[in-house]
């Protein structure tokens, strides 16, 4: 609730503070307990940055993070490493994450020795059958990240963060970085795995494409907000922000019901440092206004549970 995150920028021999950029803007949004959460934007909207700072990998500037009761930004190490058994997160590149000269195995113990899960024996027999569930096979164990593909690593991030038996699966891009015939088998385990262990997803994403099968609802991001926010069917069906729409205009729809506007995505995406005045889609929206220019829109429930940020709307 609330969440923002500044990052100061600095100049000069004393690294004084010369301006910021407002990564992410006064967030707002609910997660509910087995659902998939899209979250989609640009790169450079602020939402890995928001992934990260829900798990507290960063510290917002401000604002609340409530996971079931607790308070997560309130939370002392200890606690947090508590509150961080039941939130794991997946990333984008599994072999920049996984420890190159570690085994498989010790890499998907090590959750396990963190948070004092179970004897060595124990943990040994948890990875082996962690590996069978993502697709993998125990005799994987001794192997080292460089030994699989791709989407075989990507297995072993997602087995890893698996471990811990967690509610919460924060996926940052989980399938960009993946071939597309690859990608597929990716989010099918997701999904199936969702299903078999009761899990609760956010999945980041930068195009609205991936998410649309594996999500329950999705969210829009622009330059450190959200900008529309609905269950996926409405949101492909009737998009409301002429930013969604734009990026829908990016996506093939196989869908006889949806009859695009034209909505193209012009001009670059505007720094974060110094973001337009207003409505900050404002330069690049063909539906901009007068009062576009010099006023926020407010967040606003346009029907069942659907959410804009537009003055068309208002
Ligand atoms: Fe376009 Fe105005 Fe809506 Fe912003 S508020 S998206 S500029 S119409
Ligand atoms: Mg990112």
């Amino acid at each position: 609730k609330g969440l923002k995150k500044y990052f100061p920028i600095t100049a000069g021999l004393f690294n004084k503070q010369i301006g910021q950029v407002k990564a992410v803007d006064d967030l707002s949004f609910v997660v509910y307990r087995g659902e998939t959460l899209g979250i989609v934007g640009e790169s450079g909207c602020g939402k890995s940055t928001t992934g990260r700072m829900l798990m507290r990998l960063i510290e917002p500037t401000e604002g609340s993070i409530l996971f079931e009761k607790e308070e997560v930004t309130k939370l002392s190490p200890q606690q947090l490493r508590k509150v961080r058994r039941d939130m794991q997160m997946i990333f984008q590149d599994p072999f920049a994450s996984l420890n190159p000269r570690h085994t498989v195995e010790k890499i998907l113990e090590e959750p396990l020795i963190v948070h004092g899960i179970g004897s060595k024996e124990e943990r040994r027999k948890k990875v082996r059958e962690m590996l069978e569930v993502v697709g993998l096979s125990s005799y994987h164990a001794k192997r080292y990240p460089h030994q699989f593909s791709g989407g075989q690593r990507q297995r072993i991030g997602i087995a890893r963060a698996l471990m811990t038996k967690p509610k919460l699966i924060i996926a940052d891009e989980p399938v960009s970085a993946l071939d597309v015939s690859i990608q597929a088998q990716v989010l099918n385990l997701l999904e199936d795995l969702q299903k078999e262990f009761g899990l609760t997803y956010i999945f980041i994403a930068h195009d609205l494409g991936v998410v649309r099968h594996i999500s329950d609802r999705v969210g829009v991001m622009y330059l450190g907000r959200m900008v529309e926010l609905a269950s996926s069917e409405e949101l492909y069906r009737h998009p409301k922000h002429p930013y969604t729409k734009a990026l829908l205009e990016a996506v093939p729809i196989p869908d006889p019901e949806y009859k695009k506007e034209k909505q193209l995505l012009t001009g670059d995406l505007p720094s974060p440092s110094n973001p337009p005045t207003g409505c900050a889609f404002h330069t690049r929206c063909q539906a901009c206004m007068d009062i576009c220019k010099t006023t926020k829109p407010e967040w606003k429930e346009v029907g069942n549970g659907h959410y804009v940020a537009c003055h068309l709307y208002t």
